[in-house]
């Protein structure tokens, strides 16, 4: 029986790790978990799973709950977080929180000596090098959940390190894959959150279709795999069905297939090394797809992937410096208050205008985090 801390249980991988949880009864137990606002489905989820620790964002909504669940212990805020990643009765702790505030409950944990399965991939990108450091210190697996890094991760199973040529990300291409620069002129909210290929959070949708959730994961991928970045590739593969590769020195490609369907990465994560049936879940008809396409990524289409590779390059403080531009914009273009090409003008900006401080400390990058979006707010 594994038991689990849960962090952003009310999001789009907290719910799907939810029911993974709930299909495989015997295995996993919800000890403790963390939600934003949303508190009727955090009720719903209290009384279905019984944590005995629940963090929420606000202290209202924490008085709230306490009243109505006496035998739960309620927490809030930041510190709320920290203390739900690092109940003392969970083993694995699986982060789905949006944004950079999860960097701070990963670390915790890790140094609680806890397994990390890792959605919240602003994490890495911001403090990748702090992060995975602590995790060899404290010898804690860190077990990637988003699908690309699952894909490699699990091609790379028995194989040695030194043999790799290079990784290559898969890229669904998003929204406005099929339109030009021109075309993305005034393009709406409600086009960029239609995603072609998967469901996910409004968030990680937009950085979709503006392809910095790709670049995101060039920088995910550079800390899990320890490989310098000029052998981590892009491809645009429109058919999500190849999830990313590993290509090795005698040209040989390992790959991992699967229709694009979360629960799948989340449960190897939760089960790793071993494997379990996927209960709800459709099994890949190769012959009903017939076909898949690769395509060649276009830097100058998709802006954002360049930035994540400049950024990634430079190191020290520059990720984290796009990170926290990039979750501004986001939130701004969300909120109608900018267009969705502002998006990467706004990173462009932010990133020019820093200097790159290197091998920076949780500290300075937490600061460099908060300016930066005070920066881009200056902008608007
Ligand atoms: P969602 O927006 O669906 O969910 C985010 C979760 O975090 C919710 O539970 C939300 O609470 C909570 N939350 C948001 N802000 C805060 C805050 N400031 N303090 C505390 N809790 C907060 O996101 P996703 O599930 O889509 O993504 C989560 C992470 O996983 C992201 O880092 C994303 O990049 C990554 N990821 C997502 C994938 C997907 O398929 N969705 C795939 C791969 C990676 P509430 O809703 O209650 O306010
Ligand atoms: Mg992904």
């Amino acid at each position: 029986m594994k038991r689990i801390s849960l962090l952003g249980a009310t999001g789009s991988i907290g719910i799907q790790t939810l029911d993974v949880i709930r299909e495989h009864p015997e295995e996993f137990e919800l000890v403790s978990m963390s939600a934003g606002r949303n508190m009727e489905l955090t009720r719903k989820i209290i009384t279905e799973f019984l944590p005995e620790l629940v963090s929420v964002q606000e202290k209202d909504d924490a008085e709230r709950l306490k009243a109505d669940f006496p035998q739960v212990k309620i927490v809030y805020g930041l510190e709320g977080l920290e203390e739900a990643a690092v109940f003392h009765k969970a083993d694995i702790l699986v982060n789905a929180v949006l944004g950079s505030v999860g960097l701070g409950p990963t670390l915790g944990a890790i140094r609680s000596g806890k397994a990390i399965a890792i959605a919240n991939k602003e994490t890495l990108v911001t403090a990748g090098h702090i992060v995975m450091e602590e995790a060899k210190r404290y010898n804690v697996p860190i077990l990637p959940v988003d699908s690309e890094h699952s894909a490699i991760f699990q091609a790379l199973q028995g194989e040695k390190e030194k043999n790799i040529e290079r990784l290559i990300l898969t890229a669904s291409g998003g929204s406005f894959r099929d339109r030009t620069r021109e075309e993305l002129q005034g393009v709406t909210k409600a086009d960029a959150l239609n995603h072609p290929n998967w469901s996910m959070g409004a968030k990680i949708t937009i950085d979709s279709a503006t392809m910095m959730n790709k670049g995101l994961e060039v920088i995910e991928a550079h800390w899990l795999f320890s490989l310098p970045y000029d052998d981590i590739s892009v491809i645009l593969h429109r058919e999500s069905i190849i999830h990313s590769m590993v290509e090795f020195h005698d040209t040989s490609i390992m790959a991992q297939l699967g229709t694009p369907d979360m629960k799948v990465p989340i449960q190897y994560a939760l089960t790793y090394p071993d494997r379990l049936p996927l209960v709800s879940g459709k099994r890949l008809n190769l012959a009903e797809i017939g076909r898949l396409h690769f395509t060649e990524m276009d830097f100058n289409r998709f802006r954002c992937l360049k930035f994540a590779y400049e950024a990634g390059r430079a190191g020290g403080t520059m990720p984290a410096v796009m990170n926290a531009a990039n979750e501004a914009a986001v939130a701004s273009f969300l909120d109608d208050r900018i267009t969705f090409l502002q998006i990467e003008d706004l990173i462009e900006r932010a990133m020019e205008s820093h200097s790159t401080i290197e091998n920076p400390d949780l500290e300075t990058i937490q600061e460099v985090d908060k300016e930066t979006r005070r920066y881009v707010k200056s902008l608007l």
